[in-house]
Parts: structure tokens; C-alpha cells; sequence
């Protein structure tokens, strides 16, 4: 059962092949025998799993069950779950159990989507790597001395060891494509707006958004249907009807203008990463596609601008973990500014740190103008860039990111070469657009992203152009050896 898809579990499950119990269960039993492997999961919620599947038994023995009734999932540990511990892969919120549900997860449960547990993540979503977790690393199932990608590596890991079907991630500038990308299933962050923030622990407010993680572009139009909703709770919440995303991905490709733009293919692209999107998108020429190359110019601002807005914005996000409010405190205070001072310094691990620090120094009075101020002239180049370019293309197409999967420890010591990991995945969150990734093939036996970057709100499109090209190649059946 842990080889189906998302859409066969539903087909299943409403023909009454197997019940949700028996699925749960299932998922449960790999889970408790694999994940020590991989370090995907950090909280198993099997008690409550089991209760909610039974209740999704009753609602699919009705027949007017929802599409995503019965099945199982798992939610990043970004998002508050009731009376569940939401930790953000932080000390600083190892004991943190929310009294509420976030608008994504409270959307899965209302639909019956069943909850499995919570995935590893870098701290407070910050890396590419996974490394930055307070619960440890992540392993990649596809060669366990290589990292998942981050920061929903725990997400990607799970859903490519089969302990899950799907599940919800987070991207600020990346963490969804890259570690779909490196762990070789399908991944989408919606148009800034299209899913609720609200319940979702803040990273940087203006570029955070949730999405779906599942081993096909299908299985990403199921879960975006229950994901994706308006929400007066969240003042970034765009009111715009949820269309059915599997409704078109029957679609041809055919006349699908594709923009390709030249600074994705520059130096420091894995040359074995460039063959195989090249011949992903030759695939989709050959199904009636049209390739046109393009240009974003801005393109090399986008890592720059990027690493000044989204610390900024985190510095003042991270500031209300105090340990007063939320989460951990350090022991024997002296006085209040010694408690200030030592829970965030033990709560908070390095990388967490040093974006404070980065994003304090940029708003302070003084440089305010020259570092974040200029950040967001730069996000505005960006955007101009995206805009000019739908003027002539539906999509643009690309690498997700500029090599497989690393080895442990590879770009540790150096923030820079782990923040160029994001280089083609950043300029989408600047700008708000949709960006997806589907895997095209292998490279030294590790799987490669193709990037779907869409216009506003045209994630149907992508998900159609994204299912047609897996329904001619099989990149996203492959699983990893040990699977
Ligand atoms: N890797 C990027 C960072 O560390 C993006 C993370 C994310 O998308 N949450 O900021």
C-alpha cells in the first residue's frame, strides 16, 4: 500500500479496498520500523491517527467522503497542530504544544485527511540543508551520507521512503522545490496568498508560503484543493475562488509556451543537472511545447536581496521568543535582561543566530536605507523581470537547483556556498509567484529537479504541464534502493 499514489489511496479507499484504519495502520508500522534510518519524523501521532481514521471509515462508508478522507499525511513541524507539539526544529520550542490548529492542518483534518505526525525541518526553515535542526540531520533515503535538501527535508525524506503518501511544506526561498528536488518527488509552492499563513510559525512574513509535498504532480492537485483557501485570519490571504487543480491536468501541452531563461543555465549548474532538464524539456517540445528562450535579467540579485529580506524580516519575527511568551527559558536568571540575553542565546542554535544578527544590522538606523531599502528596489527589478517575461511565455522552466544532493558537512563551514543551494528557487518567493518541482532524472544515482515557475495564481496550468510530462516518463515511480 506505501507504493500508491495519493490519487490510487483514494480510489481505493472509496471502493472499499482497504480501510483507513488498515492504511494507518500500515504507514504506523513503516514508520516505527524505518524512520530511525532516515530522522524524517520527530513527533508520531499514532493514538489520535488511529482515532481519526476510524471516524474517516464511518464518513467513507456514508459515500460523500472528500478526496483526501482516509488518507494519511504528514504536516512539517511549522505548523501548530492542537494539544501536538510544534517544536520549528528549535530548542526554543522543544516543549511548545499550541493550543490550535493551523488553517492547513485544520483544512486536511476538516476534509478527514488523517495525521500521521510531524516532519524534521531546519530550524525555523532556515537552511537548504536540514543540518540546522535541533533534532539532528535529516537522511536522504536515496544515499543516506547526503542531505535531504531543506528546509522541509524531513517532509521530502518521508515521502520518498514511502512513510507517507504527502505531506505540507513550508517555502520562504526554496525549501520546498530544492528538497523535492533532491530527494526526487513532487513539490509546489503556491502564489504568495493562495494558502493560509495563519497557524504557521513565521520565517519572513512577505515570502513565506505553504504547500503540498507527494510523489506526483497529481497527488500535489489533491492535496492543493484541501490546502488552498481564503482566510480572514490571515491579512495576506488573497480572496480568490479555489478552482478544482485536477480538473485541467488532462490537458495537452500543446502551444504551451515555455521561457527558458539563460541566466538558469550559468555557471555553477552540475553539468549532469543541465543535461537532464534540457532533455525534460525537449520532452515536452517533442509533446507540442513551444521552447523560447528568455531573459531575467536581475537574476543574480535575486540570492543578494533575498539574504537582507528575509533575515530582516526574521529578526523582527524571532523577536517575541523571548523566553518570557513562548517556549524555552535558561535557568537561575540573574535579572530580566540576563534572561532575555541567555534563552535566546542557548534556545536558538547558529544559523538561527546569525540571521538575527544579519537582519538586526540591516534595519538598524543608518543602514536601514542601504541594505533593506535597496533589497526591496531589487525585489521590485525581479518582479518587472517575471512580468515582462509572461508577456510572452505561460511557463518558465529551469533547474530547481544547481546540483544533486551533498554530502554531510559539505557546505557547512561556508553560509554562502549553502545559500547559493536557492540561486533558481529565490526570485519566484521575491516576486510571490508559483514554483514547483518534479523530478527528471538521475545524476550520480541522485534524483534532479525540473522547476515550473508560473504566472500569478496559474498553478493549474503548471500542475497540468507537470502531470503530462509524468505521464511520459517515470522519474517519479523510481523509488530508492533500500524502498
Ligand atoms: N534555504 C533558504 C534559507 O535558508 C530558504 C529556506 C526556506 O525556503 N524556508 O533561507
Amino acid at each position: 500500500m506505501h507504493n500508491y499514489t495519493i490519487a490510487e489511496l483514494v480510489k481505493g479507499l472509496q471502493n472499499k479496498e482497504f480501510s483507513s484504519v488498515e492504511l494507518t495502520q500500515h504507514f504506523l508500522d513503516r514508520i516505527c520500523q524505518l524512520n530511525d534510518d532516515y530522522n524524517a519524523i520527530i513527533t508520531i501521532t499514532g493514538e489520535q491517527a488511529l482515532t481519526a481514521a476510524a471516524l474517516a471509515d464511518k464518513r467513507l462508508a456514508s459515500g460523500d467522503a472528500p478526496a483526501m478522507c482516509g488518507v494519511p499525511i504528514l504536516h512539517k513541524d511549522i505548523f501548530c497542530t492542537d494539544s501536538v507539539r510544534t517544536s520549528c526544529g528549535s530548542k526554543m520550542l522543544d516543549s511548545f504544544i499550541p493550543p490550535y490548529n493551523a488553517t492547513v492542518v485544520e483544512n486536511f483534518a476538516r476534509d478527514g485527511a488523517i495525521m500521521l505526525g510531524k516532519t524534521n525541518m531546519d530550524e525555523f526553515a532556515m537552511g537548504s540543508s536540514n543540518e540546522t535542526s535541533f533534532y539532528g540531520p535529516v537522511k536522504n533515503p536515496w544515499a543516506t551520507d547526503c542531505v535531504p535538501g531543506g528546509s522541509s527535508g524531513g517532509s521530502a525524506a518521508a515521502i520518498a521512503a514511502r512513510l507517507a503518501p504527502g505531506a505540507t511544506a513550508t517555502d520562504t526561498g526554496g525549501s520546498i522545490r530544492q528538497p523535492a528536488a533532491l530527494c526526487g518527488i513532487s513539490g509546489l509552492k503556491p502564489t504568495y496568498g493562495r494558502v493560509s499563513r495563519w497557524g504557521m510559525i513565521a520565517f519572513a512574513s512577505s515570502l513565506d508560503q505553504a504547500g503540498p509535498m507527494a510523489r506526483t504532480a497529481e497527488d500535489c492537485a489533491i492535496m492543493l484543493n484541501c490546502m488552498a483557501s481564503f482566510d480572514e485570519k490571515d491579512s495576506t490571504s488573497v480572496e480568490q475562488t479555489v478552482p478544482d487543480y485536477t480538473a485541467s491536468l488532462g490537458n495537452s501541452v500543446k502551444g504551451v509556451k515555455i521561457g527558458i531563461p539563460k541566466e538558469y543555465f550559468s555557471e555553477g549548474l552540475h553539468p549532469g543537472t543541465e543535461l537532464a532538464v534540457r532533455k525534460a524539456m525537449a520532452q515536452l517540445e517533442a509533446q507540442g511545447a513551444e521552447l523560447i528562450e528568455i531573459s531575467l535579467p536581475s537574476s543574480d540579485l535575486s540570492v543578494p536581496a533575498y539574504y537582507v529580506i528575509a533575515p530582516a524580516e526574521a529578526s523582527a519575527n524571532l523577536s517575541r521568543f523571548d523566553g518570557v511568551k513562548y517556549g524555552y527559558r535558561c535557568e537561575n536568571p540573574k535579572d530580566l535582561q540576563d534572561m532575555y540575553c541567555r534563552s535566546r542565546s542557548e534556545g536558538f542554535g547558529e544559523e538561527v543566530q546569525r540571521r538575527i544578527l544579519i537582519g538586526t544590522y540591516c534595519l538598524s538606523a543608518g543602514y536601514y536605507d542601504a541594505y533593506y531599502g535597496k533589497a526591496q528596489k531589487v525585489r521590485q527589478l525581479i518582479q518587472q523581470d517575471f512580468s515582462e517575461a509572461f508577456k510572452s511565455v505561460d511557463l518558465i522552466m529551469g533547474p530547481t537547483c544547481p546540483s544533486p544532493a551533498f554530502k554531510f558537512g559539505a557546505k557547512g563551514d561556508d553560509p554562502v556556498a549553502m545559500y547559493l543551494e536557492d540561486i533558481y528557487t529565490i526570485a519566484t518567493n521575491l516576486a510571490g509567484l508559483p514554483g514547483m518541482s518534479v523530478p527528471c532524472g538521475m545524476v550520480e544515482d541522485k534524483p534532479v529537479g525540473l522547476q515550473i515557475i508560473g504566472n500569478y495564481f496559474d498553478e493549474a496550468r503548471m500542475l497540468n504541464v507537470a502531470h503530462q510530462f509524468q505521464q511520459i516518463t517515470d522519474w517519479h515511480h523510481q523509488a530508492p534502493e533500500a524502498m
